[in-house]
């Protein structure tokens, strides 16, 4: 029997000295990376850190070892991701920043070895950016099996044709992994591919990087932009397809469910940094009479954020201790669970941080306006709330059926009903003795 909570003293030590390298190194740059000359600026100023962590062995941490990552298994990297989540930039210096990692997973389970030596490898070593494409405009993308972008294999090469939008850094990637429809014949889950996409290549029209909340002024190939991106008759050759025709969306699936896990660590990353900004707030601000620490609903903020924040990190935790023990497909339910209870928690602790800081918490001063427009889309990507609920919801009513003539299993009457005839000789014993 093993039911533990504790992380074995050689890996804690990685921990600490991740919490402290990420506080001192990289904190700082959030404050100046746009003096340094914004991205270009800052991988700059990354790279003196990356070899600190490299040196740590802890590059590309979620890859295995013949890759050049550490082969962690989930748990590990869920611990190191909460610590990185504190920051935005943390993930670049420590080579897992999405959607690059997402994809180098791609790469690495999926790959040809020429398309790991071409691709992968530069990948991993920062030369190069990518782009997963797979969102549409025009259809659900919680519903991906209406895609409606089409490759059509023409001689020795494929030619896609397609409308997308959402392909984060799509604007400034050297490379798109591209889902389309190969086969729309094939059961819905087999109709799709992926498909590795220079994006010099012809065809290939990033139209605008869409304005969002996180950048509501149009700007165009900035890091962190979401390309819209037309696909017009764009010719790759038959060595592009990665993995097998057909599999994209179980490659797809594969992505996500560990990338999810990491999402939901490094929301906890965010969400703990709110929180102390909330009760070091507390511990100052007064208003009348008192200090904003004496105060029952401020109280109630600070315990049920402690407490959904513990409940998500359990989960999570969890959540990646069944994907080490038993493989994705058993983590499935509890990864649906912490998409969308991480994301409520993630959104809830940074709104009533922000509130306690009144029109401060609202300015640009503080990083809480930033966390808030973060946190939002955290309900969105991957998968909105309500088709993990869905999700999870459909698991578990498949373990229920309808009571025999719909009476419910716990009415009391009925239930009574069989209780006298289950202790009849009792009953009849004490009727004997009146
Ligand atoms: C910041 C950000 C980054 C992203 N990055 C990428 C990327 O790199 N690559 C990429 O391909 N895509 C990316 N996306 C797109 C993202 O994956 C999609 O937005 C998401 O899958 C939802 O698809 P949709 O926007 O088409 O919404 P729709 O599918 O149209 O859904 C709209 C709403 O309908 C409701 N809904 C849907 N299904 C159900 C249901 N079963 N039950 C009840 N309600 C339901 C939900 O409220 C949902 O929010 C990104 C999105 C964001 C916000």
């Amino acid at each position: 029997m093993s039911w533990d909570f504790s992380t074995d003293p050689e890996f804690q030590e990685q921990l600490d000295w991740m919490r402290d390298f990420v506080r001192r190194e990289i904190w700082p740059l959030e404050t100046i990376w746009r003096e340094l000359g914004g991205y270009e600026g800052l991988r700059e100023a990354l790279a003196p850190l990356q070899k600190q962590v490299r040196e740590r062995n802890l590059w590309a941490a979620h890859l295995p070892p013949k890759l050049g990552g550490q082969g962690m298994g989930q748990v590990r990297l869920g611990l190191m991701h909460e610590i990185l989540g504190s920051s935005p930039i943390a993930p670049l210096a420590f080579g897992n920043a999405a959607p690059d990692s997402g994809n180098s997973e791609i790469l690495a389970l999926a790959g040809t070895p020429e398309q790991q030596e071409r691709w992968l490898h530069p990948l991993l070593a920062g030369d190069l950016k990518s782009a997963f494409s797979m969102t549409e405009p025009h259809t659900a993308g919680s519903d991906p099996t209406q895609l409606q972008t089409r490759a059509v294999r023409d001689g020795d090469e494929w030619v896609i044709d397609g409308h997308k939008w959402f392909s984060s850094n799509g604007s400034i990637a050297d490379f798109l992994i591209v889902m389309a429809v190969t086969d729309p014949e094939a059961r819905p889950k087999q109709r799709a591919s992926m498909f590795i996409v220079p994006r010099e290549t012809a065809g290939v029209e990033v139209l605008r990087d869409v304005p969002t909340m996180e950048h509501p002024w149009e700007q165009f190939g900035a890091y962190g932009g979401h390309a819209e991106i037309s696909y017009n008759s764009v010719r790759v050759p038959a060595e592009a397809l990665l993995g097998a025709e057909g599999e994209g969306f179980l490659l797809a699936q594969q992505r996500l469910g560990p990338g999810r896990i990491h999402h939901c660590m490094r929301w906890l990353g965010v969400a703990r940094r709110a929180f102390d900004m909330m009760c070091e707030r507390a511990t100052y601000r007064r208003a009348h009479g008192s200090l904003l620490a004496d105060k029952q609903t401020v109280q109630n903020w600070i315990a049920d954020s402690a407490a959904e924040m513990q409940a998500a990190r359990l989960m999570t935790l969890h959540a990646a201790w069944v994907m080490d023990a038993q493989g994705a497909r058993a983590a499935s339910v509890d990864i649906a669970l912490i998409k969308f209870y991480g994301a409520r928690v993630l959104h809830d602790v940074v709104d009533r941080a922000l509130q306690v800081h009144g029109s401060l918490g609202y300015s640009t001063d503080l990083p809480l306006e930033q966390m808030y427009r973060f946190a939002r889309a955290a309900r969105i990507y991957d998968g909105p709330d309500e088709v993990h609920r869905q999700t999870v919801a459909r698991r578990i009513l498949a373990g229920y059926a309808a009571p025999p003539d719909e009476v419910p299993s716990e009415h009391l009457p009925t239930r009574r009903e069989h209780a006298r005839e289950q202790f009849a000789h009792l009953l009849g014993a004490l009727t004997a003795n009146d």
